[in-house]
């Protein structure tokens, strides 16, 4: 196949992240464009939220094998990394490899990169090899399927005793909302606004992890008390405020976004979920008891009044802001065992695949919010800590504890 052909193909971003994650496709031996030898001992973990394509990547460089540890970036050209503003970006800052389908064009050699971050173009490998193509390769099994056939070691517990991970999950998801409880007490105390900050909160929530920080900022550009009274108006000033001012600052992530969660559509249910209303919503949100499922689903009807606002984002909102709210002002007495379950998101699938392999079935933990809340904490705590081969994770030992999840906190801030 000469390189013709191989141009005419329709190679994408994900071909590259694909050609790079999987030690099966990978060339054995690459180099960076100056020449220096890199010998990928992992490739690092497939990082489905925002920020680098890969996290905790490890290599080994030159004829010293110098071992470097670090994030990777995927893009198709050499240029794409300052066309797409990361080297402003701090989620980009311990990006060690830039790995790309194409090399730079002769003669640009400020591509924004540091000049310790390697530079590999894989498609110069792969374009030589005559007995590959991309059609080969299955896009939708990545990163999923193509986790490690050796099961982790958590799989086989918790595939032998399943009310031992049922266990682990509700402390793992305690953890989590009491951190997030622990965190808007701090935020009340430092704001004495009670509304904004369930106002910021919401919003952050609104914008799933891709843009939580760019809608926060808007909150704090825009605060409650200045919104227009009426819902267009309201709508118009956010509109006008995140493009005019937030995006100055912080870039909205629009890729991969269904149009049903575009910002457009977040924006217009923000506008009539708190125009004119912050303070009198609080008040109807504060006479549910969130202790109860009858109370947790009151609360998302308030949520999901204007229609502009689905079933699953509403229980977004309940199990991240207002069960954390009510807890933290002493409304309940403790984290509810079971919580209205919200959408799973790529981290939650990526985690149960972890925990539970291949072919779980999902029903075990989709219907609790307090579940995929578990899912999550574990992800941060364990599973991203102990990357590679989870030689460092302690989810085991602590499973055999009492409590686990709240005794031992990994990273409790
Ligand atoms: S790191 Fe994650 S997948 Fe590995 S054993 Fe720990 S919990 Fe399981």
């Amino acid at each position: 196949m000469d390189k013709t052909e191989w141009n005419r193909r329709p190679i994408t971003e994900r071909h590259v992240q694909a050609l790079w994650y999987d030690g099966t496709l990978r060339p054995p031996r690459l180099r960076t464009t100056d020449g220096t030898s890199v010998h990928v001992v992992d490739p690092g973990a497939w990082n489905v939220e925002a920020g680098p394509d890969f996290r905790h990547a490890v290599l080994e460089v030159g004829a010293e094998r110098q071992r470097i540890v670090g994030d990777v970036e995927i893009h198709l050209h050499a240029a794409d990394w300052r066309a797409h503003g990361h080297a402003a970006d701090p989620d980009y800052a311990r990006v060690v490899a830039h790995v790309t389908w194409y090399a730079a064009s002769p003669g640009r050699t400020q591509d924004g990169l540091r000049d310790r971050c390697l530079r590999i173009c894989l498609g110069d490998f792969i374009r030589k090899r005559p007995d590959f193509s991309p059609d080969e390769i299955d896009l939708a099994a990545y990163p999923y399927a193509r986790l490690p056939a050796t099961p982790r070691p958590c799989e086989p517990l918790f595939a032998r005793d399943p009310d031992l991970l049922l266990a682990v999950l509700r402390q793992a998801g305690i953890r989590r909302l009491e951190l997030k409880a622990r965190r808007l007490k701090t935020v009340f105390a430092r704001t004495q606004d009670r509304a904004q900050a369930f106002y910021a909160e919401t919003l952050a929530a609104f914008g799933y992890k891709q843009n939580a920080a760019a809608f926060r900022r808007l909150a704090d550009r825009l605060p409650w008390s200045e919104l227009p009274a009426t819902r267009e108006a309201a709508l118009a000033s956010l509109s006008c405020v995140a493009e005019m001012v937030v995006a100055r600052a912080v870039s909205w992530r629009r890729a991969n976004v269904r149009p049903a969660n575009s910002i457009e559509r977040r924006l217009a249910a923000a506008a009539a979920l708190f125009a004119g209303t912050c303070p009198s919503l609080l008040v109807r949100l504060d006479a549910c008891d969130l202790a109860t499922r009858g109370g947790q689903q009151a609360a998302c009807d308030v949520l999901c009044a204007s229609r502009l606002l689905g079933k699953r984002r509403a229980a977004a909102i309940l199990a991240n802001v207002l069960v954390p709210l009510a807890y933290a002002e002493g409304r309940i007495d403790r984290i509810p065992d079971e919580i209205l379950p919200e959408e799973t998101n790529a981290v939650v699938r990526l985690t149960a695949f972890r925990l539970l392999g291949r072919d779980h079935n999902p029903a075990l933990y989709a219907g609790n919010g307090l579940f995929l809340q578990g899912l999550l904490q574990i992800h941060r705590d364990f599973c991203l800590a102990a990357h590679p081969d989870c030689d460092r994770c302690d989810l085991l030992q602590l499973a055999a504890a009492p409590a686990p999840h709240r005794q031992a906190t990994p990273k409790d801030n």
